[in-house]
């Protein structure tokens, strides 16, 4: 997928909901300023969707030019609460089969004031397509309700083997399989089994396994335990934000949705609608998804400027949005995006050392379910027979 050509590179761009359209003109601005050799492609998905009455929230128009350009920068994706609508964020990893979702979970520097552990470096992969996110759900009458937690083989056996594959491209050392297989002993139990049977494939990791209570409780006593961890998707939703906690919150963590095909990057935080449009919001998540996504292209050089002056803002202090600002002075949206620009120039230009690489997913692209498959075989699995 990695092009390190001098040409532009296409990427579809989803300016999202909420602060999402904020943020997206902050990153775009500061990538132009720093010489990303990237043609933006404008796609509509979400909030704006569903109000035209397409209960989709994503028109064919933006699953043809993420089909074309194979990779996408998106801003966060307002779900519609309690509706008959399923989430457009949902909808684009099932179209686009981007079946792990990358979070690492690193302390810039410049942020390790807002760090309870500065030296925290991991990165976790959560499952994207099954478990409870599949989304069947029973009305069992009588006030009663139920939803299914989904646990394929050849799912699972794809996330784990994309894991150690991605573990391997980053040089990292040990994998961690997340679980709560004592009580879920077919939906986990299952999990864990192949984790250890694609774990002996890979002699060279360290492999161990945890359940999810004592995960969480080490994350937060011991983060520096963990290097590269797997889960499946609902745990995974709750551990990421977790671990961007500790990594400096919410508004300073990225994300990549990763298919065969595709990849989709985006900020680990939803649209935060109490900020929205006032022009307050922290655009550093966004802006270390795109990132990520100039190492993913080959841009390594100009990812790291952009780093660079990131890290110089945050260490000057003198220009933080609120949410890092920890009651003191803080700056607007565009003051900080300034001032990342005006720091460009300052970043004295270093080895251009690629973080983030592209791992290889070879022979991946058709091991797991369809999701629509999946959906109707275990919904027929389960209709009542008749008598
Ligand atoms: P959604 O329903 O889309 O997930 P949410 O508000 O429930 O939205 P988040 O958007 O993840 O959840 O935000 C949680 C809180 O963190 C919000 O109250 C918001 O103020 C803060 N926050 C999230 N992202 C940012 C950001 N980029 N800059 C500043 N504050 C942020």
């Amino acid at each position: 997928m990695t092009n390190v050509s001098k040409e532009k590179v296409e990427v579809a761009l989803i300016d999202g909901d909420g602060i999402g359209p904020e943020i997206a003109a902050a990153v775009t601005e500061i990538l132009a300023v720093a010489g990303a050799r990237i043609e933006w492609v404008p796609c509509l998905a979400g909030s704006r969707v569903f109000l035209k009455g397409d209960p989709t929230g994503l028109p064919e128009e933006t699953i043809e030019t993420i089909r074309r350009c194979k990779l996408a920068l998106k801003a966060p994706l307002a779900t519609p609460l309690g509706g008959g609508e399923r989430s457009a964020n949902v909808r684009l990893r099932e179209t686009f089969d981007t079946f792990a979702a990358v979070r690492p979970a690193k302390t810039l520097r410049g942020l390790e004031a807002s760090s309870r552990f500065p030296e925290i470096d991991l990165i976790l992969v959560r499952e994207n397509l099954e478990d409870l996110y599949l989304g069947v759900e029973y009305d069992l009458g009588r006030n009663v309700f139920s939803a299914l937690k989904v646990n394929s083989e050849k799912n699972t056996r794809r996330i784990c083997k994309a894991t150690f594959a991605i573990a391997r491209a980053l040089g990292r050392k040990r994998v961690t399989g997340i679980s709560k297989s004592n009580i879920l002993k077919r939906t986990d139990g299952s999990f864990d089994r192949i984790f250890d049977e694609e774990a002996k494939l890979y002699p060279d990791l360290i492999a161990d396994r945890m359940l999810v209570d004592a995960a969480a409780c080490k994350f937060v006593t011991d983060p520096g335990r963990f290097d590269v961890v797997i889960t499946s998707n609902l745990y995974g939703d709750i551990l990421s934000d977790l671990t961007a906690g500790l990594a400096g919150g919410l508004g300073v963590c990225a994300s990549v949705n990763l298919g065969c095909d595709v990849a989709i990057f985006e900020a680990v935080h939803g649209t935060a609608p109490d900020i929205a449009g006032r022009n307050v919001a922290n655009p550093t998540a966004l802006l270390r998804a795109a990132i990520m996504l100039l190492d993913h292209i080959g841009q390594n050089d100009v990812a790291r400027r952009v780093e660079g002056a990131l890290s110089l803002v945050l260490q000057e202090r003198k220009s933080l949005t609120a949410d890092l600002a920890a009651g003191g002075p803080s700056v607007s949206t565009t003051a900080f995006t300034q001032a990342v620009i005006d720091a460009l120039p300052k970043v004295e230009l270093v080895d251009g050392e690629t973080r983030w690489h592209a791992p290889s997913l070879e022979g991946l692209s058709e091991m797991g379910w369809k999701p629509d498959d999946l959906r109707s075989f275990v919904q027929a699995s389960l209709a009542p027979t008749a008598a």
